[in-house]
């Protein structure tokens, strides 16, 4: 009998699937709250005064608001719209006031409206995604929780002029356009003046050192930082 042909087999199972998968977008979503609580990679330690620690925080928490997502690069005056906001207040946990792990970076605007608000859920703990969502559309947060529902009123997420921003900045994303495409790194990219968090010497050392290389900064110089994130 002559020989038939081998016909190619059809791929299949997991190389297959694997082949047709499409790839998955590295980039999470600006306005989405990070899937999990954030893990900690500083530990700076021993300053009397806690604004000290705010290169470390503004790398710690990539540069926004922890509560609302606000960017240092959506405004005029970068990092000085932002503070630092001590998850138990300082009024009542004094011990607590330069505690690096009690620290958070926040707009002045949020910080300023929780100010010794208790209750409201410690983002380090838990993610803000499992409480809050935003809609693309309207650009208001959508509470899924009771605590969702009081970063809302309390924090006034869905304030006009704060839902009219995130809109612009919705819309800047969401472009097609390859102009505004290209101008995405300056609303959606890292700011200019990361923090050498290398050059700094807190007091007492730091609890955790290796956090240093996974900086932003480091990263940077190491070109592993997306344009926009
Ligand atoms: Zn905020």
């Amino acid at each position: 009998m002559p020989k038939t042909a081998k016909r190619p087999r059809p791929k299949i199972g997991k190389a297959g699937a694997k082949a047709k998968a499409k790839p998955k977008s590295k980039t999470p979503h600006p306005f989405s709250f990070p899937a999990k609580p954030y893990r900690r990679i500083h530990g700076p330690q021993g300053h009397s005064d806690y604004v000290a620690y705010k290169p470390w925080l503004r790398d710690e928490f990539e540069f926004r608001c922890v509560y609302c997502l606000t960017r240092e690069r959506w405004g005029p005056e970068a990092h000085n719209r932002f503070s630092i906001d001590h998850v138990k207040p300082k009024s009542l946990h004094q011990d607590l006031t330069c505690d690096y792990d009690n620290l958070i970076y926040a707009c002045i605007r949020c910080n300023t409206l929780k100010s010794t608000m208790l209750g409201l859920p410690d983002p380090c703990k838990v993610s803000l995604a499992s409480h809050l969502k935003l809609n693309l559309r309207s650009g208001r947060f959508l509470a899924l929780t009771g605590q969702g529902e009081q970063l809302i009123e309390y924090l006034r997420l869905n304030a006009q002029d704060r839902v009219d921003d995130r809109c612009f900045h919705l819309l800047i994303f969401q472009s097609i356009d390859p102009r505004i495409r290209k101008a995405l790194p300056l609303k959606f990219g890292y700011p200019p003046d990361l923090p050498d968090l290398s050059k700094l010497r807190p007091p007492q050392g730091n609890s955790r050192p290796e956090g240093v290389m996974m900086s932003h900064f480091a990263r940077y110089h190491r070109k592993e930082l997306p344009l926009y994130y």
